[in-house]
């Protein structure tokens, strides 16, 4: 990686006592084949999740693509929050090649798949985890994460990169591969020059950062908001509502994150807040003259209920807009009267659309903000799960987005 930005830490196992047994210079030697004009490997190693943080390295066989259909050789696959959960608590016993937030370049396009989405093999692309039906208002609209065909709590048969059965053929439904399967309905976006593959691995945040700050919650000029949690997502949100006009930052976060709050600021935020620390209510009353803020975004983890009280309280008198998370099922003591009293908007954070992806892909060409500190470390297949662990706080220390590379 060395070749990319010198800055980045790879960290991990050294390759020789790895499972598979093949480093990144190694895979040359494989025996490969031509289809198209780009020779592939014959197998797809992928690491498949067979259980609650459960990994083991799987060969497939190379799909047959057809006319309407591509094959994408995997760049770089960013690892989030809901990894850490879905890894710890897969929602099915399926295995399951993990990996939704998946960059790569097409190998190989099906004459049908270029002439109707204008993608070509060469292409350095993005695919959305979300796959259209093509057929719903929801897909029409490009709000793909809505499809009742694709999502797999209403389908079983559906298919969502990261989620789907491996079992279900062709079997390469997930970024942790070196290769993934792309049927003619994969939502499928260009990575603007001068954007490297492991830049855009930070698009599947930042289009969050769109949908959830701009979008959901309406920030824009002179806007004041509370971003709560300063992970990748709360470190997105902040690059999104600094151009947008947000006229008062304020990230918080525990003394875990000391690292994190720095570079917070360093993206924008004007003022950082260590729960632990301080009483953040207290905090955010003094820095906004008792008035509160516009907009209050969650993103946190594991945090409980604290997040969406505190939203609450430090919103302005009337008429704030909360963002939240569906993290717990039951919220005892709901504080119900003081969100009606207070005319508060509730919005769901529910992932990105079309349009939010390609501003996302936008802001990441722009280079106003130096997302390098976000894009802190990467990973090689082999060390999947240390990857995952990390994210989640427990591996290596000081990991803010994690990129795991497949051929490595
Ligand atoms: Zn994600
Ligand atoms: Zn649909």
């Amino acid at each position: 990686m060395a070749s990319l930005r010198p800055t980045v830490k790879t960290v991990g196992l050294p390759a020789s006592s790895s499972k598979i047994g093949m480093g990144g210079a190694l895979h040359e030697k494989i025996a490969a084949r031509s289809i198209g004009k780009i020779a592939v490997a014959e197998k797809v190693r992928a690491a498949v999740r067979t259980g609650p943080s459960k990994t083991e390295f799987r060969e497939y066989p190379m799909p047959d693509i057809a006319e309407d259909s591509a094959l994408l050789k995997m760049e770089v696959a960013g690892i989030c929050g809901t990894d850490v959960k879905l890894y710890a608590h897969p929602p099915s016993n399926a295995p399951v090649i993990m990996g939704h937030e998946n960059i790569g370049t097409i190998a190989k396009a099906g004459r049908e798949f270029t002439r109707r989405k204008g993608f070509k093999e060469g292409d350095l692309v993005f695919v959305e985890h979300y796959v259209m039906c093509g057929k719903c208002e929801w897909c029409h609209l490009g709000q793909y994460r809505h499809c009742e065909n694709t999502d797999w709590r209403t389908n079983p048969d559906g298919i969502r990169y990261g989620y789907t059965s491996a079992e279900k053929a062709p079997h390469l439904w997930g970024g942790f591969a070196q290769y993934v399967y792309l049927p003619w309905n994969a939502v499928v976006h260009h990575v603007p020059k001068g954007v490297t593959p492991e830049l855009a691995g930070l698009v599947t945040p930042m289009a969050n950062g769109v949908e959830w700050s701009l979008f959901d919650g309406g920030v824009g000029y002179d806007s004041t908001v509370l971003i709560q949690g300063p992970g990748q997502q709360g470190l997105s949100q902040t690059v999104i509502c600094k151009p947008a006009g947000a006229s008062l930052i304020i990230v918080t976060g525990t003394s875990r994150d000391t690292a994190r709050m720095k570079v917070a600021k360093e993206l924008g935020a004007d003022f950082v807040i260590d729960v632990q620390k301080e009483d953040p209510l207290a905090r955010i009353r003094e820095i906004t003259g008792g008035r509160g803020v516009d907009v209050a975004l969650d993103c946190t983890a594991g945090a409980g209920t604290m997040p969406i009280l505190l939203g609450v309280d430090a919103l302005k008198r009337k008429g704030g807009t909360i963002v939240v998370q569906g993290e717990m099922k039951e919220f005892p003591n709901f504080p119900l009267e003081k969100v009606t009293v207070k005319f508060i908007t509730i919005k769901s954070a529910r992932g990105h659309s079309y349009k939010a992806c390609e501003l996302a892909l936008q802001q990441l060409a722009s280079k106003r903000f130096p997302l390098e500190k976000v894009t802190t470390h990467t990973f090689g297949l082999k060390d999947v799960d240390l990857a995952i662990r990390s994210v989640g706080g427990k591996g290596v220390p000081d990991v803010i987005h994690a990129s795991l590379m497949p051929w490595q």
